[in-house]
């Protein structure tokens, strides 16, 4: 199935604000398939995070996308938009549950949703699981949706750090998400004022969870264009190693201006950009076995294990000891770090000193005699690197004016025998 949204593209209405928006799907570095699809609009914009198995994260992403596109429209409140997603979406819920009676093989697959709708000089938000919208505003940068997430929860509830929260293993653990488990799915829906100037980013956990708070505010915030913007978003989600499938749809508000006719490409990302075909996929998984890069997920040793789990306190307190666990160790890593950094420096520094302690000069002691020193006569403020080695019977004061001065201005020797000859060759002039 790949129905189009129903909004007619040679529509003219009057529209208060001019939408400049981008999207763009990556399947990332690591994963087999992109279970991500998003939906870059005319008036709706979305990015939905698939999960489940072996097979069907695809396949919930993309059926849910396709369903809920059809309500790209155009609305007279933002609260009617808020209300036809989310009435989209719990029918894109029951779609996923008769999918999975008829396939038995895709039980548990699910998907997140984030999307928006712009109304007037307001903004519509339909959200569930941990894909995430972010509004720019005046160099400001905030998140809007709050992930539906264990650890977020453990956040909220003051039991762990945000900070605790990044280094958590079990980050991409949802609490709810729109799938074949629950009938009633818990939906977020809100509205907003939106004005021009305005930029909002839509996201799957593959650019929030990977690229830095800052270098995504920086993009965000500069002036380029939402095509370049959704570029180097990607790019950078690819440089930080990208883990996981990125998503990423982005949305300018601008200043109608004379801009009556509403221009729109509108195009599905990721998953949901192909036809969702629903096989039988017992000889799909034998074929899957066979490749290579699917053996992780096969097995089940998947590094970023994004799964929905019901709310329970049992499954909270683990969470809780795995998080200070693991925040326990991050920390001892990093004073083990700290300790081999100190190591290095010091070995360093030891290396750099033995070394000086192989030279020698000749020079004045404090005794007004011509002696040898072991070192280097240069100091590091009170911290000098040679010592007297030995002193001669020699007064530098019965030498001549200018074996006097070559005296107190130091003659450097490689060795001590070289100290020696030098010392040897200062006297015999000295007695010509
Ligand atoms: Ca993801």
């Amino acid at each position: 199935m790949s129905e189009t949204p129903s909004f007619d593209k040679t529509q003219t209405i009057p529209i208060a604000m001019q939408l400049v928006s981008a999207g763009d799907s990556n399947i990332g570095r690591t994963r087999a398939s992109n279970q991500d699809s998003g939906y870059n609009g005319v008036n709706l914009f979305f990015v939905a995070d698939g999960m489940g198995g072996h097979a069907g994260g695809d396949i919930a992403s993309a059926l849910v996308t396709h369903k809920v596109a059809q309500v790209d429209a155009i609305y007279d409140s933002p609260e009617s938009a808020g209300d036809a997603m989310k009435q989209a979406m719990l029918q894109a819920n029951r779609k996923l549950s008769e999918t999975v009676e008829q396939h038995g093989e895709l039980a548990g697959m699910g998907t997140t949703f984030s999307g928006l709708a712009v109304v007037g000089s307001k903004v519509a938000i339909a959200h569930i699981g941990d894909s995430r919208i972010y509004l720019a505003r005046g160099g400001q940068v905030k998140q809007i949706t709050k992930d539906h997430t264990f650890v977020q929860r453990l956040v909220d509830t003051g039991r762990i750090t945000p900070e605790e929260a990044l280094v958590h293993p079990r980050r991409s653990v949802l609490m709810r998400v729109l799938g074949d488990v629950e009938d009633a799915p818990d939906i977020d829906v809100m509205t907003m004022p939106a004005k021009p100037g305005d930029r909002w980013l839509i996201c799957s956990d593959g650019l929030s969870g990977v690229v830095p708070e800052d270098v995504m505010h920086r993009i965000l915030t500069e002036n380029g264009s939402p095509d370049d913007a959704c570029e180097l978003l990607v790019y950078e989600a690819l440089e930080h190693g990208a883990p996981d499938n990125v998503t990423v749809v982005l949305v300018d508000l601008k200043h109608a201006g004379f801009a009556k006719k509403v221009e729109t490409n509108a195009e599905f990302l990721g998953s949901a950009a192909n036809d969702v075909v629903v096989e039988n996929t017992k000889d799909r998984r034998f074929l899957r076995l066979l490749n290579p890069r699917n053996l992780p997920e096969v097995f089940g040793i998947n590094q970023d294990p994004a799964a929905f789990l019901p709310e329970s306190e049992e499954y909270l307190e683990l969470i809780l000891r795995q998080t200070k666990s693991r925040v326990r160790m991050h920390r001892l890593r990093q004073f083990l770090g700290f300790l081999v950094a100190l190591a290095a420096l010091g070995g360093l520094l030891w290396a750099g000193y033995s070394y000086t302690q192989t030279r020698y000069y000749i020079g004045e002691s404090g005794n007004g005699k011509v002696a040898i020193f072991r070192g280097i006569h240069e100091s590091f403020g009170s911290l000098k690197f040679s010592q007297l080695f030995r002193e001669t019977s020699t007064d530098v004061n019965d030498l001549t004016l200018m074996q006097q001065d070559e005296v107190r201005r130091t003659i450097a020797a490689d060795s001590l025998n070289d100290a020696y000859i030098k010392f040897d060759l200062l006297l015999s002039i000295e007695g010509q």
